[in-house]
Parts: C-alpha cells; sequence; structure tokens
C-alpha cells in the first residue's frame, strides 16, 4: 500500500438527482479514509456544462448530508487543494493538455464531424472489430498542427494511444491484474474544441494534484481505467491504488435504474427510510464489516480496520425487501422523540421532493394531512390494483385496451426529454388515430401508472415519477 497519507474522494457529476450508488461509493470511500486517518474529499466533476446543474450539486450536498456521508474537503467547505468543483479548474487542465502536446504524447485533431461519422459508417459496415478514432491525424506534423492551431483551425486535443503495447492496472478488490491491448484503446478526446476537458483529462489531472492515493469507484469505470493509467505514465505521474466496486443491482442482475428500483437518495428520504437503515444495508451490500456476520450493524462498525481486500467481489442484488425489513428494525428501537423528529424530517422531504405537484394537491385538498392519501402511490415501489380496473366499462375491450396500452408506452419510450405536455399528446394521439374519446384511454393509464382510478393529474404524476418509471 502507498506510504503517503490515503486521501480519497468521490466525484459525482452533478447531473440530476442524487443517485444511491453515490452514497454506496462515498460510504466505502469514506469508511477507508477513517480507518486510515486519513480524508475523504468531494469533488464536483461538472465538465459536462449542458447536463450539470446548481440544483443538482446542492442535492448531492443535501442527501449526503442527510446520511451522514460528510467530506473533509469538498466545493462548500473548502481546503487546501481547491478549488474542488471542476468547471472552476479549466485553465489548469489547459495547461496539462499543452504539456502533453509538447511532450508528444497528445495530438492534434482537426477531423470535421463530417469525416467522424463516415469513419464510423465505414467501420460499422465493415463490421471492424474496433470502432473508434482511426490515428488519421496523428500524421500532421507538429509544426503544421501548430500553425493550424493558430489559424484558429478547429481541433481537439487526443492521446496518442502508444501502439503496440499493452497497459495493464492491478485492482485492489479483485486483486487481479487487468490488461488491455493499446490497439483496443481509443484516442481518447481530452480538450473538446472549445478548451473544456473530458472527464478523463480532468479526472487524472485532479487526482494527481489533489494526492489522491486510492480511488474506489464503481465497476462501470474499469473500461476507463486504461486511459487513465496511460494518461498517468503520459505526465510520468504514479498512478493511485484502483478499487472497482461491484455494482449495486436490480434482482434480474441488470445494473441498478429506476425503472425496477428508486435510485434517488431524495426519493428514500421522502419514503421514510431512515439514514442508520440505509447506510446499514448499503455496508451490507458491500460485504459489511465482516463478511457473513451480523447483518444489523451501525455504520462506525465499518469505519475502524476497514480494508479495501473486504469489499465483497459477488454482485450485490439491491433487494428492497430486505431494506424495508432493516429499516423496521431502526424503526421498532426508535424512541418517542426520534420518531417524531424522523416523521418531520419525512414531512419536510416529500413535500420538498413533490414539490412540482404541490400546486395541484392544493386545489384538491381541504386539510394539508391529505397529503399522504393523494402522494402515497408516488412512494410504493410496486403497484398492487386489480388488473380489470384497466378495461373500461364503455369503451375497447381488453385485448384492444392492451393493445392500446402499448402503444402508448412506445410512443413513450421514443420521446426526447418527455413532459407532462409531451407524454400527454403521445397519449392523445393514440386514442384518436383509434378513434377513442381521449378521457377513455387516459383512465387506463391512470390505473396502470397510479394503480388508482382517482390520482393527481395524470400527466404530471408521470413527469414527477419519471417517464421510465411510469412506462415500467
Ligand atoms: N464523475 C464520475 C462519476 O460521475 C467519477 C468517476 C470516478 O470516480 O472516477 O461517477
Amino acid at each position: 500500500m502507498s506510504q503517503k497519507p490515503v486521501r480519497v474522494r468521490i466525484a459525482p457529476s452533478p447531473t440530476g438527482e442524487p443517485h444511491v450508488g453515490t452514497a454506496y461509493i462515498a460510504l466505502f470511500n469514506r469508511a477507508f479514509a477513517r480507518s486510515h486517518g486519513g480524508k475523504f474529499v468531494l469533488r464536483i466533476e461538472d465538465t459536462d456544462q449542458a447536463r450539470s446543474t446548481r440544483e443538482s450539486e446542492l442535492s448531492i450536498y443535501a442527501s449526503l448530508r442527510w446520511l451522514g456521508l460528510t467530506w473533509d474537503e469538498g466545493p462548500d467547505v473548502g481546503g487546501p487543494f481547491g478549488p474542488y468543483r471542476q468547471s472552476e479548474r479549466t485553465a489548469t487542465y489547459q495547461e496539462y493538455g499543452k504539456k502533453l502536446l509538447e511532450s508528444g504524447r497528445a495530438y492534434r485533431c482537426f477531423c470535421t464531424a463530417e469525416r467522424l461519422a463516415e469513419l464510423r459508417k465505414k467501420q460499422m459496415a465493415e463490421k471492424s472489430s474496433r470502432l473508434g478514432y482511426d490515428g488519421f491525424c496523428r500524421g500532421v506534423a507538429a509544426a503544421e498542427s501548430k500553425k493550424r492551431a493558430e489559424a484558429g483551425e478547429v481541433h481537439v486535443v487526443r492521446l496518442l494511444v502508444p501502439d503496440p503495447g499493452e497497459t495493464s492496472f492491478r485492482d485492489a478488490i479483485r486483486q487481479d491484474v487487468v490488461t488491455t491491448k493499446n490497439g483496443e484503446i481509443d484516442d481518447q478526446i481530452l480538450l473538446k474544441s472549445d478548451g473544456f476537458p473530458t472527464y478523463h483529462l480532468a479526472n487524472v489531472v485532479d487526482d494527481h494534484l489533489m494526492e489522491i492515493t486510492h480511488v474506489i469507484r464503481a465497476e462501470e469505470w474499469i473500461p476507463s481505467t486504461p486511459k487513465h493509467v496511460l494518461l498517468y505514465q503520459a505526465f510520468g505521474w504514479e498512478p493511485p491504488v484502483f478499487a472497482h466496486m461491484p455494482l449495486l443491482r436490480n434482482a434480474d442482475k441488470s445494473k441498478i435504474s429506476k425503472r425496477k428500483n428508486p435510485v434517488s437518495l431524495r426519493w428514500y428520504r421522502a419514503a421514510g427510510y431512515l439514514p442508520p437503515a440505509l447506510l446499514n444495508f448499503l455496508a451490507l451490500m458491500g460485504g459489511g464489516p465482516k463478511e457473513g456476520d451480523v447483518e444489523i450493524f451501525g455504520v462506525d462498525a465499518l469505519e475502524t480496520g476497514f480494508e479495501i481486500e473486504k469489499i465483497k467481489t459477488t454482485q450485490p442484488v439491491f433487494d428492497l425487501a430486505k431494506l424495508e425489513w432493516m429499516n423496521g428494525q431502526y424503526v421498532q428501537h426508535l424512541s418517542p422523540e426520534a420518531f417524531a423528529d424522523a416523521l418531520a424530517d419525512r414531512a419536510r422531504a416529500a413535500a420538498e421532493y413533490l414539490r412540482p405537484l404541490l400546486v395541484h394537491l392544493g386545489q384538491r385538498v381541504k386539510r394539508t394531512s391529505e397529503f399522504d392519501r393523494w402522494t402515497e402511490t408516488f412512494f410504493l415501489t410496486s403497484l398492487d390494483y386489480d388488473a380489470a380496473l384497466l378495461v373500461p366499462k364503455k369503451g375497447p375491450d381488453k385485448a384492444r385496451t392492451l393493445d392500446l396500452l402499448n402503444k402508448v408506452k412506445k410512443l413513450l419510450k421514443d420521446l426526447e426529454g418527455p413532459t407532462a405536455a409531451s407524454m400527454e399528446a403521445a397519449a392523445r394521439e393514440v386514442a384518436e388515430k383509434d378513434g377513442q374519446p381521449p378521457e377513455v384511454l387516459f383512465m387506463t393509464l391512470r390505473v396502470a401508472v397510479t394503480g388508482q382510478t382517482t390520482s393527481m393529474p395524470l400527466f404530471e404524476s408521470m413527469e414527477m415519477m419519471g417517464r421510465d418509471v411510469a412506462v415500467a
């Protein structure tokens, strides 16, 4: 193990809802830092300017704090290695990009979008084993490349992957060496044409400058790691220890997704889960303090003597029924005072989570306590209703109803950035094409997505739960 003081980080991208996977990774990073007297850093990776929002960033802070997964350094608390928000570090990435250009480990690529699209088409047509950039601009001489850039020609900066050769790293969880042939590694874009870095460059530069000793992250990043290793080599830096945690899985073993499991931490808070229960559950997913040991334990048990090698390599299934049971264990032991606090927190979180619907709720209730009756459906993870309710009394029969529902489903799946209005238009289109009054189909749809015949406004509800959940 590295002799330097332990420094670990989570590096979430603030795009959308704070993800339960972020808490899972944070929990283990933090436990590792605590066990080794190290530091736990929160870095905001907002290089995707189009998708990153401040709201999402604040939501990440709030959700992690709710769980007690606090950090020692980060954009909001500061620290000696700041700034901790990548959008404030652009000049640094450009400087390091320039270094790689100068040392010949990266090159400018002037290929147009059209050429790249052509290339891709050709590779697809030839069923090429490797899809990716063909290195065309590697051949541009350094002096010419500089001249063209200075003349303002649009370009990106790509990593020059040495070929032949292979790139290896050791994974501390699998305790195995992962080797990739360099021929299979794309000449990754490091700096985009607008001068902003890609994830790969920013991530490596920051992990190095922030003196991160162990990169403990989700397994989905394994394919990126060889590129990162090549970057460390290109800079002449020592890479950190890499540890890739097994992904949380749905019951069918697919990567956890909101179609099959709630993934938003805001949802868990609003649905009445307790932080120690959720943490206990997540800890167990990674193996817990000692494998096969007790199932109920405080998270502090994880924070002493925790070693990366203790993380299980088997695919953890995110079993909501188990979490439900575990939460019950914790609820049972709440004192009346703590219960009252939990209730108050849940009420606030639920109102916050369902904020877009409150204006509609206000129009139909006389007392705020009616909130639960109208919004319960948003906190259920499976609907239990009489399927006969789907078929209208006067209208299409069972087979046609099913056909109509499938048609709506297909249209919904194809919508770009679905909103209440576009989802309504899709359903209306299906009804009208079939010569049905839309209201009849809307009732079927209401039952299908809320399990009830009366609900909050249907399409606003669908927007609230999200298209994927509505479709599921
Ligand atoms: N920004 C990446 C994410 O969204 C970070 C991955 C990493 O930890 O390197 O998860």
